[in-house]
């Protein structure tokens, strides 16, 4: 394709308003429009190349992972009942379909369970990371607890500029990733001690845990905090009691999770004198009644001698100790992951980063209700009803992480390979030769842009770097002896033939 045919407004200049380096970038490239930014993607034609390549690598991982295509509308609803027709029998599942639309690609699964959801879309999304993955730049796997239930992702690291970049973390050494509401798995401290007397102590103005330590001198993990919640579920309001331990945030995705509620806020005071009486001044765990839900972090479970409210005005009780002096209705990872965690799957350590998220699948927690009508007969002879995964690929949010600031595009994922470049026009035996590199490039199926304009070298050679191929070659002077300047990514120049040049872009594209 010549350059002078293709629309690709590059900008000299920094355009105003748009603060990510990589949206920089790509407007500068003449990639996408600076109009929409930050929060629509408006793609040019480069845009678009970049778009339906990174698209591609996508939907031949999705169609290898064993998925079929689809369209239909609202398609997590409606293909439950279009495949109650179809699904007889334990041997029509799996069925796995993706529609592509505007942005990327949903997902939907229809499984014999919910373990071979569960077993499934750690695989699907390995690939999908894989396929995303470029030299330089791996794409991380993690998992976060939602409302939903378990949310599995694939994510890219991104400035925290970006638009919809997300505070994380991952590891340093494997291709874990995860942020506050990721699983906390690892083993919890064994609580050990001689219980002491539980003893209410004097504790004016101890309103935040820092405080209460400092009066009493001892560390916030030695400390429990009691937080009454109203949660909302299917079953209307209700009013629970969390416990953490004082060094640790509680997350509410998690705590929404447990209790299968779809909104969770603090309970007022008038609701916590309608659930638990009169209590006043710091709340503990001591002494609530019976009938009240406690939910208490894994870290809490077993916990001897600690600090907790005393449901009396200005006082504290110590020596408080779990199982003796109070319980809990269930115990569950509550807590938010902190960045002084380690990595759940290889124990390395962790760092702080900004992460987009381009793959997200949900594991179902249950199977289809019962008011579906999708039922099939399983290998044992009993009517199952099959369970339904939903996910998604967000492509806007893939294409712009998998491009740098500055260099080459990466090569899977380059709208042009290669690009000749003829330094000026006014040299014949550069544009013979570049029109001779060029057509036995579109030949080879490279894809390939020569730069024909009538524009000074300078202005060439920017455009170029700012589009980013990953190999160009400058017809200039040399032309006249028969050579040309090959610049591929990585890989520094060197003058080579005109003979030559072709194969040796071949063969490095084919790398
Ligand atoms: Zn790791």
């Amino acid at each position: 394709m010549k350059m002078s045919r293709l629309f690709a407004p590059t900008m000299k200049d920094s355009p105003k308003g748009v603060s990510d380096p990589v949206l920089k970038r790509l407007v500068r490239g003449g990639y996408v429009a600076a109009l929409g930014l930050p929060e629509k993607l408006f793609l040019f034609p480069l845009g678009m190349r970049l778009w339906e390549k990174t698209s591609r690598a996508v939907e031949e991982t999705l169609l290898s992972s064993g998925f079929q295509a689809l369209r239909i509308d609202e398609m997590e609803r409606n293909l439950v009942n279009l495949a109650s027709g179809f699904i007889k029998s334990y041997r029509h599942l799996p069925l796995r379909f993706y529609q592509k639309n505007r942005h990327g690609f949903s997902m939907t699964g229809l499984e014999e369970d919910v373990k071979s959801a569960s077993g499934y879309i750690p695989a699907l999304l390995e690939n999908l990371r894989s396929a995303l993955s470029t030299k330089g730049k791996e794409a991380l796997y993690g998992q976060t607890v939602s409302a939903d239930g378990l949310e599995s992702f694939v994510a890219l690291t991104v400035q925290r500029s970006l638009p919809w970049a997300h505070g994380g973390y991952r590891c340093v050494s494997c291709h874990w990733c995860g942020d506050e509401n990721s699983p906390i798995h690892g083993p919890v401290d064994v609580y050990k001690g001689f219980p002491g007397t539980v003893e209410a102590v004097d504790t004016p103005g101890a309103d935040t845990i820092a405080e209460l330590c400092r009066q009493l001198g001892v560390g916030a993990d030695k400390t429990l905090k009691t937080m009454f919640y109203a949660a909302e579920g299917k079953k209307g309001k209700e009013i629970i009691v969390v416990l953490v331990r004082g060094d640790h945030r509680i997350s509410d995705a998690k705590v929404m999770k447990a209790l299968g509620a779809s909104s969770l806020r603090f309970a007022d005071s008038l609701e916590i004198r309608e659930t638990v009486g009169d209590l006043a001044g710091y709340l503990g765990p001591v002494g609530l009644p019976k009938k009240l839900k406690v939910i208490a972090d894994r870290h809490v479970e077993g916990v001897i001698n600690v600090v907790t409210g005393a449901n009396e005005p200005g006082k504290h009780l110590v020596n408080v100790c779990w199982g003796r002096d109070f319980a809990a209705t269930m115990v569950e990872d509550l807590i938010c992951f902190e960045k002084d965690g380690s990595c759940p799957l290889c124990g390395a350590s962790i760092e702080e980063t900004s992460l987009s998220r381009v793959v997200t699948a949900v594991v179902p927690e249950e199977i289809l209700p019962e008011d579906s009508e999708v039922s099939f007969q399983a290998a044992d002879g009993s009517k199952k009803r099959p369970a339904l995964w939903s996910g998604r690929v967000d492509m806007d949010a893939a294409c712009v992480a998998l491009v740098p600031q500055e260099g080459p595009l990466p090569l899977p994922f380059a709208p042009f390979k290669a690009s000749v470049v003829v330094a000026s026009m006014k040299n014949g035996d550069a544009v013979a030769a570049a029109e001779k590199i060029t057509g036995k490039l579109e030949k080879s199926d490279v894809d390939v842009l020569c730069d024909e304009r009538d524009e000074r070298a300078g202005v060439k050679f920017s455009d170029a770097e700012l589009i980013g191929f990953p190999a160009v070659v400058v017809c200039g002077r040399d032309a006249s002896e028969g050579k040309v300047e090959l610049r591929l990514s990585g890989k520094g120049n060197e003058l080579v033939t005109i003979d030559e040049v072709c194969s040796r872009i071949i063969e490095f594209l084919s790398a």
